[in-house]
């Protein structure tokens, strides 16, 4: 995809999701796509290889939750693969201190490599190897203000899983295929001591499909 193309399609995908990036946000974008695809050609980080593909459903999916971490501090993105929706996340918002976790070695080492190269803006980022399983200090995991995954886990084991990772005040998001009603969610985090913050739908802007993001704290 050439330059022009990518811009454009970031810029429509933006607008009809409602979020806003700075100007030189584009062009990292662009070329941590390249990044993914490179490596993916020798190591399976992902099986969306389309690069109109990676950009809606990797790159504008990652982006469309800016919303919901709008004024934190900080995020730990757990399961977070070959890095989405974290890295996108950062690359919108560079004073967020972004912490990925994955259990899968070589899906950090991709993480921490793409950190390293010069020009992408991620410096400081954070890629930690381990399976998170809810002790953040015995993992070597911080506390952070939005804890997010996507494609990660079952809602019910996100949110037993999810906030023993939180900072005081924080948020646990939820990145869902399928949307679900307002009760089930709210019945779903009274029952573990959290109450729902928001739930939004949204629909990726070129192939309609279906997502919701949800956000609940303690109570
Ligand atoms: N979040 C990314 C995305 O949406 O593209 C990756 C989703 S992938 C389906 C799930 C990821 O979770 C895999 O990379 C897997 O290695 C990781 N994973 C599974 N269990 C884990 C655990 N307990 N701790 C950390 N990572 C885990």
């Amino acid at each position: 995809m050439d330059n022009a193309r990518f811009a454009d399609q970031i810029q429509q995908g933006c607008k009809a999701l409602g979020v806003e990036l700075g100007e030189d946000v584009t062009p990292r974008l662009q070329r941590l796509m390249g990044e993914l695809l490179k490596w993916n050609a020798k190591v399976n980080l992902t099986a969306i290889t389309a690069e109109e593909e990676v950009l809606e459903k990797h790159f504008l999916d990652s982006l469309a939750v800016l919303p919901e971490v709008e004024g934190a501090g900080s995020v730990l993105d757990v399961g977070a693969g070959a890095g989405f929706p974290g890295l996108p996340l950062k690359m919108a918002r560079p004073s967020l201190a972004v912490t990925m976790v994955d259990a899968v070695g070589k899906k950090v080492g991709y993480l921490k490599a793409v950190i390293a190269v010069a020009g992408l803006g991620l410096t400081g980022t954070k890629a930690v190897h381990t399976r998170a399983e809810g002790k953040p200090e015995a993992e070597g995991l911080p506390r952070a203000d939005r804890v997010i995954a996507r494609a990660f886990m079952d809602l019910p084991d996100w949110l037993d899983l999810a906030p023993a990772y939180l900072a005081e005040g924080g948020h646990v998001v939820a990145m869902l295929g399928k949307a679900q009603g307002e009760d089930e969610l709210r019945a779903q985090a009274e029952k573990r001591g959290l109450k729902l913050v928001s739930a939004r739908a949204y629909r990726l802007p070129f192939s309609g499909a279906e997502r919701q993001v949800a956000s609940f704290a303690k109570q």
